[in-house]
């Protein structure tokens, strides 16, 4: 399929889709994300993950798993299990990941489904959902080589929103947001500073607080993926990052943009 078919988000398209609080917002009304993230052996994807999440988009954010103690004493603002619009599920998940979808998707509300949870996508999933793998994560769930997915990353995310009926998120060099009916929005904001550990469970949780506050999967994906990538270059400024860098960012990012 042509080049000419993928679409690049401008700025200014960013900006109009970022959801802003109204006058009369509370902070129920302006959305609530529910992260299940981490285990005992990765700990760390959940304080990314729930950093992503806290990017000031939502009214709150929720935490459910093993790392609640640390996610508390890094973001006190940050509460438990409750009513939620959408979840995210699945960095650093480990064995749990499968459980975690499950209770996830018991609430029948949008999902981010990342990292460990990907292998247990039954298709279709029942929700509106965004899958966000990478080049390896997606050879796995197809069934194909990852060497293949990175030489033609169009095709085989258009394959997988297909195969799976809804948003994928291919992540890499390019980011690519593939819809089942064949439409495909590329992000090239980042830098490849940002193949980095960690960096992945920044932007799951950033999707998720995007589809909390009413985005749609297509939006909140190549939304997320944009300011992810804006935000990585901004914190890089030509040099070396971590994960938790690009969280720092997005606050500048956003401020800068609406
Ligand atoms: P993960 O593999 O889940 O940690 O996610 C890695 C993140 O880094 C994704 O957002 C990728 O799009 C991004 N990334 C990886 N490699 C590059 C690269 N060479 N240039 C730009 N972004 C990259
Ligand atoms: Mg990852």
């Amino acid at each position: 399929l042509p080049e000419a078919a993928v679409e690049a988000l401008q700025p200014a398209d960013v900006a109009a889709l970022v959801p802003r609080p109204g006058g009369d917002a509370q902070k129920y009304s302006r959305g609530v994300v529910g992260v299940r993230a981490g285990s005992e052996t990765y700990p760390g994807a959940a304080l990314l993950c729930v950093a992503g999440a806290s990017c000031g988009l939502v009214g709150m954010v929720r935490y459910v798993g093993h790392a609640a103690d640390a996610v508390r004493s890094t973001h006190p603002e940050v509460v438990g299990d409750g009513r939620v619009q959408a979840w995210v599920v699945g960095p650093g998940g480990g064995d749990e990941a499968g459980e975690a979808l499950a209770a996830a998707l018991a609430d029948s509300v949008p999902v981010v489904v990342d990292a460990d949870a990907l292998s247990h996508v039954g298709a279709p999933l029942a929700v509106p959902a965004v899958l966000t793998p990478h080049a390896g994560e997606l050879a796995a769930m197809l069934g194909a080589d990852r060497t293949e997915i990175e030489a033609r990353p169009l095709h085989f995310a258009r394959r997988a929103a297909e195969a799976y009926d809804t948003v994928v998120l291919l992540k890499g060099r390019r980011t690519l947001v593939a819809r089942p009916d064949g439409r495909v929005r590329v992000t090239t904001t980042g830098v490849p500073w940002l193949a980095t550990a960690g960096a992945g469970d920044v932007l799951a949780g950033l999707v998720g607080a995007l589809l909390a506050a009413g985005l749609s999967p297509w939006d909140a994906a190549s939304v997320g993926s944009w300011l992810h990538g804006a935000a990585a270059t901004e914190a890089s400024a030509g040099g070396p990052i971590v994960a938790r860098d690009v969280a720092h960012a997005l606050g500048g990012v956003l401020r800068s943009l609406i």
